[in-house]
């Protein structure tokens, strides 16, 4: 088997020393209901962006009020009494510039880039070290033992990533029986499966998370999962967001990708959760690890 689809469908079962408890309790029923998210200053959540030059014009305003929501928060950008920058939530600033770089469709990595600390947590499952201490009380947090989270994937390296993309690629190909260009097969794999380079498994601190009722594999139907359903609502308290939210579709042009968690830290992450991120169609969590940028300059 190939590593990158050896990663992919790698269930972590077995935990190493790090993460004793990958098998780890979900919510019960009386938890299923996701807690009303308080009022966000940003705009109408259920704003329709049919109207294409309305969406235009609004990025920009969007763009300014999360620049004016990063620049307002506490434990954003903090700076010494000579004014330099000495924190980014929570992060050094050089840290920040790397755990914090915003990789979309459109932005990819810099060529070459592969974390320095990265850490076994599971068969053929690495992550950053310094996500270690979060993923462990994420999932220790979960309450009941009959359901469980299981970590399916971490770091891809560039080359592994390639290997998943054409595999993708010819997976389109062979369903389409010849009525598809490669550049077609390309596209549409390209809205799963992000291109080499532009992976936010590539950085280390992004993972795939199933529950054993599903086996070894990623579903869109994890999200009714009582495993993805306590996932939605608490992982944003551990420091981890959902970057492909169903409604953000539009925005990140890739599916939504509810088993998908990349790490930010806590104090970011609440800032996220504070202003409704997940449901939001007008913002995703790119739109802030850009906003961020622009203010580091
Ligand atoms: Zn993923």
């Amino acid at each position: 088997m190939r590593p990158g689809i050896g990663l992919l469908l790698c269930v972590g079962l077995a935990l190493g020393t790090h993460l004793s408890a990958t098998t780890v309790r979900t919510a019960g029923p009386e938890d299923r209901a996701l807690t009303r998210c308080p009022e966000s200053p940003l705009p109408d959540r259920e704003a329709p962006l049919s109207d294409e030059s309305r969406a235009t014009a609004s990025r920009g305003s969007v763009a300014s009020l999360i620049e004016d929501r990063i620049a307002g928060w506490p434990s954003g950008l903090v700076r010494g009494a000579d004014g330099s920058l000495v924190s980014v939530f929570g992060f050094g600033p050089t840290e920040a510039r790397e755990i914090l770089f915003p990789v979309t469709r459109e932005r990819s990595l810099p060529l070459g880039y592969a974390p320095g600390d990265l850490a076994g947590i599971a068969p053929g499952v690495l992550i950053r070290r310094v996500v270690l201490a979060d993923l462990e009380h994420l999932l220790a947090a979960v309450p009941r033992a009959d359901q469980r989270l299981t970590i399916i994937s971490g770091y891809r390296s560039y080359a592994n990533q390639t290997v998943l993309f054409e595999a993708r690629v010819r997976q389109r190909l062979a369903q389409a029986n010849g009525d598809l260009s490669i550049e077609e097969a390309r596209e549409r794999a390209n809205g799963g499966t992000a291109l080499p380079g532009h992976s936010q498994h590539q950085l280390g601190t992004a993972l795939d998370l199933s529950t054993p009722e599903l086996g070894p594999q990623i579903f869109r139907g994890f999200a009714q999962t009582i495993a993805g359903q306590w996932l939605r609502e608490h992982a944003g308290s551990y420091g981890f967001v959902f970057p492909y939210t169903e409604e953000g579709r539009e925005r990140t042009r890739y599916i939504a990708e509810p088993w998908h968690i990349r790490w930010l830290g806590k104090e970011l992450a609440a800032l996220l959760v504070a202003d409704c991120y997940l449901g939001s169609s007008e913002v995703v969590v790119d739109d802030y690890l850009e906003a961020l940028e622009r203010l580091l300059g």
